[in-house]
């Protein structure tokens, strides 16, 4: 079965989650179904293959991408977390939301300056999440080599928020 397959058969459409108006689409059927994981997961990191030296996941969904893409890599694995997580110095950046804003942090020395980092997410929406996880490695003196989703959102623009950063996203399915 092919990914996209996979995701047609598994993602969840939900109506007005969180709020009036919003479409969620809810990937953890994708992630319970063991089959459909892997496949999901190796169509993820296909396109990035032997150029990247770590994987990073932006909490809280992003972290089991992550962890899996990495172990299936053989690299490591890097938390983006939410502001006041972690208990050394850290980057931080800010980021708008729909409503209000949000904060994402790494540690300061986790990385080697010129690390390439593959940046992963499960949706890509209007970008603010992502944008911000690149600026901090950014500014860790690291190289954001590729950033992949598993969907896209269409209408949205994610996209060319990324692309403006510098990074054309990779999504598995839009
Ligand atoms: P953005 O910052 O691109 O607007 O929103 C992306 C972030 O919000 C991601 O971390 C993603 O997990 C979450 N998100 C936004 N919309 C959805 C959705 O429809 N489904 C899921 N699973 N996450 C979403």
């Amino acid at each position: 079965e092919s990914a996209l397959a996979v995701l047609d058969r598994l993602c969840a459409v939900i109506p007005d989650y969180p709020e009036e108006g919003i479409v969620f689409r809810d990937l953890t059927p994708v992630f319970a179904d063991g089959a459909g994981f892997r496949t999901v997961v190796e169509a993820l990191i296909e396109p990035f293959r032997g150029g990247f030296d770590v994987v990073a996941g932006v909490e809280a969904r992003g972290f089991l991408l992550a962890a899996a893409a990495a172990y299936a890599s053989g690299t490591g694995v890097v938390a983006v977390r939410k502001a006041g997580k972690l208990p050394r110095e850290t980057f931080s950046q800010d980021y708008a939301l729909e409503y209000g804003s949000a904060t994402l942090e790494i540690h300061k020395n986790d990385l080697a300056p010129g690390t390439r980092v593959l940046l992963l997410d499960d949706v890509l929406a209007t970008g603010g999440t992502l944008a911000a996880a690149h600026a901090l490695f950014e500014r860790a003196g690291t190289q954001v080599t590729g950033i992949g989703v598993v969907l896209e959102l269409d209408g949205l623009p994610g996209r060319e928020r990324l692309s403006a950063a510098g990074v054309d996203p990779e999504s598995v399915h839009v």
